[in-house]
């Protein structure tokens, strides 16, 4: 029996918690199993060289939020990377539904994700590899945890740089995270909520997993370079035209954040979250921002809006 015939096709209500466990749904080596049962060889190259591009969808009360831009991004990514991904863009998504579907779960994030994959034996030529392509869906959780989120996070910018994007494109949603990790720690061990990498310029960038806006004079800036350019960076564009707030791309060095009035990060699993201190000291008057309080509440409004959502079809088996 394949793990396809395992579940059983049914309303969410009706799936069994013991076959659809909490956790998520994978699809690996061509099955949907358990997430927890989804595994890699430790010889795959996207294990051993973060040789790999993925995504992260999320899916809202039973639909995707701003969808074909993550799929538009994730095959640009494998594109960039020279990834021949083994699937077509309907196959993808028709994956990354059944995923949800057979998880049963209503918010979810959902990560297509293309590795190198394993290697020839004995060689290290990545041409000799085969892309392996695998996807999950598992219960949605926030990058920054919800009370941070509403007290607003203080944020420590690292004291070493980004990667250069000279050397790894940060336009391509990748696992090469180690700057981002030392960051992290550094972070913490200055009390800090999270990091945010400047560039060899001393320019803010992004932090790991999310952009940021700083708002000055009814202003929002947002980096240009050096960064992934963000689903929810790009929504907050929008956000901020119908709000009839202006925004500009520019670059944005350590001092204006420390002099912006308001700031707030951006990520598809949080949206739109407020920064009230850099390293330690507080923006403007150390609350979140009004702007910021704005953006945020239509964010979620948009949630209800069928423009920016694609329902998923709990019952029916994707083809
Ligand atoms: C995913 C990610 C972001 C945020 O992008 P969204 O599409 O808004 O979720 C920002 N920076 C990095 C490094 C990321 O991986």
């Amino acid at each position: 029996m394949s793990a396809l015939d395992e579940f059983p096709m049914s309303a969410p209500e009706a799936v069994d918690p013991d076959i659809a466990p909490a956790e998520g749904i994978a699809f690996i080596d061509g099955d949907y199993r358990p997430l927890r049962d989804a595994k890699i060889s430790v010889l795959d190259f996207g294990f051993t060289r973060s040789d790999c591009a993925f995504d992260t969808l999320k899916v809202w009360d039973g639909g995707y939020f701003r969808r074909d831009l993550h799929i538009d991004r994730f095959l640009t990514s494998c594109e960039t990377l020279r990834l021949d991904l083994p699937v077509s863009r309907e196959e993808l998504t028709g994956i990354l539904d059944e995923c949800v579907r057979r998880s049963g779960l209503r918010r979810a994030l959902v990560k297509p994700v293309c590795t190198r994959g394993l290697p020839a034996p004995g060689s290290r030529d990545p041409r000799d590899a085969t892309p392996n392509f695998f996807a999950y869906a598992q219960p949605y959780s926030d990058t920054i945890k919800k009370e941070v989120q509403d007290r607003g996070l203080d944020l420590i910018v690292a004291s070493a740089p980004r990667i250069s994007p000279d050397a790894v494109d940060p336009r391509i949603k990748n696992y090469n995270r180690l700057d981002f990790v030392a960051g992290l720690f550094e972070a913490f061990d200055r009390g800090g909520d999270n990091v945010l990498m400047p560039d060899e310029d001393g320019n803010i960038t992004e932090g790991p997993g999310f952009n940021v806006f700083v708002v000055k004079d009814g202003e929002a800036v947002t980096p240009g370079r050096g960064m992934l350019e963000g689903v929810t960076r790009e929504v907050a564009f929008r956000l901020c035209e119908e709000l009839q707030i202006r925004t500009r791309v520019a670059p944005v060095p350590t001092a204006a954040l420390k002099g912006a009035d308001e700031a707030f990060i951006t990520s598809t699993a949080g949206g739109i979250m407020p920064v009230t201190a850099i390293d330690g000291e507080p923006l403007g008057d150390g609350g979140p921002g009004p702007r910021t309080g704005q953006i945020r509440d239509l964010y979620w409004a948009k949630h209800d809006d069928p423009e920016w959502m694609t329902p998923i079809d709990y019952r029916t088996r994707a083809p």
